[in-house]
């Protein structure tokens, strides 16, 4: 197998892009944590940062301390992998890598506020907090990326009606959004409000490729990424007013490849 392949997509999640002025608290923590740990160390400079040399720490910056970690057997088991691999790709990934979930739906944005409260709904079940400053990693809403505040919020809205809700209306126990909005200037697309990045409190990783599955063969979104830090979660875009590519990515080590694959 080859070497992976970095896809230098201006959409990626760019984790290992946010300074540490940037960080939350919380994140901040995380940091901490992960020193003490046996990391990827990712041996492709990810997608490009400073923090190149230890991205396999920021770029687990999502992680959070209360879900499921890898225990010590499986923590082995995928270092022996990687070395028994010659620390690079095991395996092909799923050849599938384009949603069949179509284009989904625009929204009436209406009349956002110019500064909406945290519980400015969304959509029947989300308001503006759980995807900003009331997410794991917390960032209250603002203009930026060239977006005004009320865009921003749109973008929010097309995410929530079109992705968010039909994905908790399956999976509905332990839906988490670790992190929503992010302040920053940069690719990502959670910087304007297009992103989210989803886990389910106690789920085993091996559901997880089962859910970005279903989301790939059900669900219109512009980028699904299945994301292995310290742990697994799901970064699922969308773009108002469109077009979807509908792309399917894996990441791992900061390095991104076509389709879907579990890695542990
Ligand atoms: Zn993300």
């Amino acid at each position: 197998m080859g070497k992976w392949m970095v896809v230098k997509d201006q959409d990626n999640d760019d984790h290992d892009q946010r300074s540490t002025s940037n960080l939350s608290a919380h994140t901040q923590k995380n940091k901490v944590i992960a020193q003490g740990i046996n990391v990827y160390v990712g041996d492709s400079g990810g997608i490009g940062s400073a923090n190149a040399s230890f991205n396999g720490i920021l770029a687990d910056s999502d992680d959070v301390d209360d879900k499921p970690t890898l225990s010590p057997e499986q923590q082995a088991q995928v270092d022996a992998e990687f070395a028994a691999a010659g620390g690079v790709d095991t395996g092909a990934p799923s050849d599938t890598t384009q949603g069949s979930g179509g284009q989904g739906s625009n929204v009436i944005c209406g009349n956002v506020p110019s500064y909406p409260a945290d519980n400015y709904q969304l959509s029947p079940n989300f308001n503006l907090g759980q995807l900003s400053s009331k997410c794991i990693f917390p960032y209250r809403v603002a203009s930026q990326c060239g977006l005004s505040l009320p865009e921003v919020v749109c973008n929010l809205k097309a995410l929530c009606t079109n992705v968010l809700e039909p994905l908790k209306a399956r999976y509905p126990n332990g839906f988490r959004i670790n992190s929503g909005f992010r302040r920053g200037s940069g690719r990502s697309q959670h910087y304007r409000g297009m992103a989210a990045d989803i886990q389910w409190a106690g789920l085993a990783n091996s559901e997880y490729l089962t859910r970005a599955q279903w989301i790939r063969d059900h669900l219109p979104f512009d980028q699904l990424i299945m994301e292995h830090g310290r742990s697994i979660w799901i970064h699922v875009s969308f773009k108002r007013g469109g077009p979807q590519r509908g792309q399917v990515l894996t990441m791992i080590r900061n390095d991104y490849r076509p389709g879907l694959k579990l890695y542990y």
